[in-house]
C-alpha cells in the first residue's frame, strides 16, 4: 500500500473542505484534498444545490473571506449574478451560481494556492494513533488503497466519517434520530420568466412573502415561493403526489433556466444505503412528476425541459459531532456571541418536516446575526483532529440554520487556518489561541465584526 505523509490533510472536497484546504495550504502547509468524485463543490455541485443563502443580514454582508472571494471571481466568469436581494423575502439576499463553473473555479483556486488533490479517493478509515489521536486515513483509490499520514486531519465529509471512525461522539437527528428530507435539485430550461411575472402581478396572494403588495417587485423575481392554487389544484387533480405544500424555484444566472428545489424524499437515514437507494428512485419519479406540473400548470414553463439533473440527492442532515461545544437554537435566535467566534450568520432555523409536508422557520430578529464558536469545530475527546461544514457540533435544531453554505464555507476557512496555527505553534487544536485566530480571519476578509445582538 503507497503511504504518504502532509501537513494538513482535508477529507472531503465540499465547499467547507475547499475552504479548509484553501486557507491551510495559503499559510504554507503543505495541504492534501481527498475527494470521492471526480470533482470538488460535494453539495453544491454533485446535489446542485443553490442558491447560497445568506451572505448578509438586512442590508450588512455578514459573511467574507473565502467565501465572497469565490463569490467574485464566479461573477468575472459568468458563473453568478452575485448577491440579489431575495423576492420571496425569506432571507435578505439569495446568491445564484452556475454548478458547472463553480467546479471548474475550484480546480483553479486549488491550483493557484498550491492545494494538492486526490480525486476518486474513498475514505476509508482514520488512522488512529496513540492518546485518542488522528494520523490521517486509509483511502480506497483505482488503485488499491492508500494511506495518507498527516499532522492534522479536517473532516468535511458532511457525514462525519473522519470522526465516527476515530471514535469521536455523534449524534443523529432529532429527539427521536428522525432527519430532515433529502431533496434531488434539478434545473428547468427554455422557460419564459416574465409570464410567470405577469401571473404573479395579478396573483399577489399566491406567493409566500411578508412584502406588503406595495413593496414587492415582482418584474425582478429571483425566488418564487408560493403559487398555492397552480399547485393544489395538481395535487387534487393527483398529478403529483410529493409532499411538499408549495411550488419552490430559484433563478439562475441564465434568463430562462431555473433551479427547482422540489423534491422530497422524508423518513430517511442517509447512511442506510438502503434507504439512500430508495430516495434516489423516488426523487427522480418526482422530477418527471414536477416536470409535467410546470409544463402544464405553470405560467412560462410550457416548453421547460430538464436541462440537468443532481448527480446525487441532496442530504440535508445525518450525523454531528459532538464537540468542546453544541451550538443550540437558542443561542442562534438571541444571536449569542462568543470569545471564540469564527464565524456569523443571519439564516432561519429552517426546518423541513423529516416525515411529510411542511417547513418550519424560527427566525432571528431583523438586523440580527449569530455566531459560531471554534470549539464546534473541535470533537471533544479525539486530538489532530478538526471538522468542518454541515456536521460541527449542534443541536437538530441549530443545524437547520448553520449547514447553510456560505456558513460552512466560513467554518472551513477557521479550520485550515486554526490547523495552520497550530502546526506553527506546536499548540494542541484545543490550545489554539482564539484571539490570534480571529485577528487572522479578520486579516483574511472573514467578517467578525460583532454581531448585533437583539436585545443581548
Ligand atoms: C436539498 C438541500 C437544499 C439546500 N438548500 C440550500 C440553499 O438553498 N442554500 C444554501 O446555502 N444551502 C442549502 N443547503 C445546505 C448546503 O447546500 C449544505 O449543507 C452544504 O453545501 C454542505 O457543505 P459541506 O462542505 O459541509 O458538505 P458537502 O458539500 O456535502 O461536502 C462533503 C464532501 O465530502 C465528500 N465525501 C463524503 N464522504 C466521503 C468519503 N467517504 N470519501 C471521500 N469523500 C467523501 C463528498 O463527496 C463531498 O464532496 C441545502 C442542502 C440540501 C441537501
Amino acid at each position: 500500500m503507497t503511504s504518504e505523509r502532509y501537513d494538513i490533510l482535508v477529507v472531503g472536497g465540499g465547499n467547507a473542505g475547499c475552504t479548509a484546504a484553501l486557507a491551510a495550504a495559503r499559510s504554507g502547509a503543505r495541504t492534501l484534498l481527498v475527494e470521492r468524485y471526480g470533482f470538488l463543490g460535494g453539495t453544491a455541485t454533485a446535489a446542485m444545490v443553490g442558491p447560497w443563502m445568506t451572505f448578509h443580514s438586512g442590508t450588512e454582508r455578514i459573511v467574507g473571506g473565502i467565501a465572497q472571494e469565490i463569490v467574485e471571481r464566479l461573477v468575472a466568469i459568468g458563473g453568478s449574478p452575485g448577491h440579489l436581494v431575495d423576492s420571496s423575502d425569506y432571507v435578505a439576499t439569495i446568491t445564484p451560481f452556475d454548478p458547472e463553473i463553480h467546479k471548474a473555479l475550484l480546480f483553479d483556486l486549488m491550483r493557484e494556492s498550491g492545494v494538492e488533490l486526490l480525486l476518486h479517493a474513498y475514505f476509508l478509515n482514520a488512522l488512529r494513533e496513540p492518546r485518542a489521536s488522528v494520523g490521517g486515513g486509509r483511502f480506497a483509490t483505482v488503485g488499491g488503497q492508500r494511506e495518507i499520514r498527516a499532522e492534522i486531519t479536517i473532516d468535511a465529509t458532511a457525514d462525519a466519517f473522519v470522526a465516527a471512525s476515530a471514535g469521536v461522539e455523534l449524534q443523529t437527528g432529532d429527539s427521536r434520530g428522525r432527519v430532515q428530507p433529502a431533496s434531488l435539485m434539478f434545473r428547468l430550461s427554455h422557460v419564459d420568466l416574465a409570464q410567470l411575472s405577469s401571473y404573479v402581478r395579478t396573483h399577489p396572494d399566491q406567493m409566500r412573502t411578508s412584502l406588503k403588495a406595495h413593496e414587492r417587485t415582482p418584474d425582478a423575481l429571483t425566488a418564487v415561493a408560493g403559487l398555492y392554487a397552480l399547485w393544489d389544484a395538481a395535487r387534487l387533480r393527483g398529478d403529483v403526489d410529493v409532499p411538499r405544500e408549495l411550488v419552490s424555484f430559484f433563478i439562475s444566472p441564465y434568463a430562462d433556466e431555473v433551479t427547482v428545489n422540489m423534491t422530497r424524499v422524508t423518513d430517511i437515514d442517509p447512511l442506510d444505503p438502503d434507504d439512500l437507494t430508495r430516495a434516489e428512485v423516488e426523487a427522480r419519479a418526482q422530477t418527471m412528476q414536477l416536470l409535467a406540473f410546470f409544463r402544464r400548470s405553470v405560467p412560462g414553463f410550457a416548453n421547460a425541459r430538464i436541462a440537468a439533473t443532481a448527480a446525487q440527492i441532496g442530504v440535508r442532515e445525518s450525523r454531528r459531532i459532538v464537540g468542546a461545544y453544541t451550538l443550540t437554537a437558542d443561542d442562534i435566535l438571541s444571536a449569542r456571541q462568543f470569545p471564540d467566534a469564527v464565524a456569523r450568520s443571519a439564516y432561519p432555523i429552517d426546518i423541513h418536516n423529516p416525515s411529510g409536508a411542511g417547513t418550519t422557520t424560527y427566525r432571528l430578529a431583523p438586523g440580527a446575526a449569530y455566531e459560531i464558536p471554534y470549539r464546534c469545530m473541535l470533537p471533544a475527546a479525539v486530538d489532530r483532529l478538526l471538522v468542518a461544514g454541515r456536521c460541527i457540533s449542534t443541536t437538530h435544531e441549530a443545524l437547520a440554520s448553520t449547514r447553510l453554505t456560505p456558513t460552512v464555507m466560513t467554518l472551513g476557512q477557521a479550520a485550515g487556518s486554526a490547523a495552520s496555527m497550530a502546526l506553527r505553534s506546536g499548540a494542541a487544536l484545543r490550545d489554539v489561541d482564539a484571539a490570534g485566530l480571529r485577528e487572522r480571519l479578520v486579516a483574511d476578509g472573514v467578517d467578525l465584526r460583532r454581531a448585533v445582538a437583539a436585545g443581548v
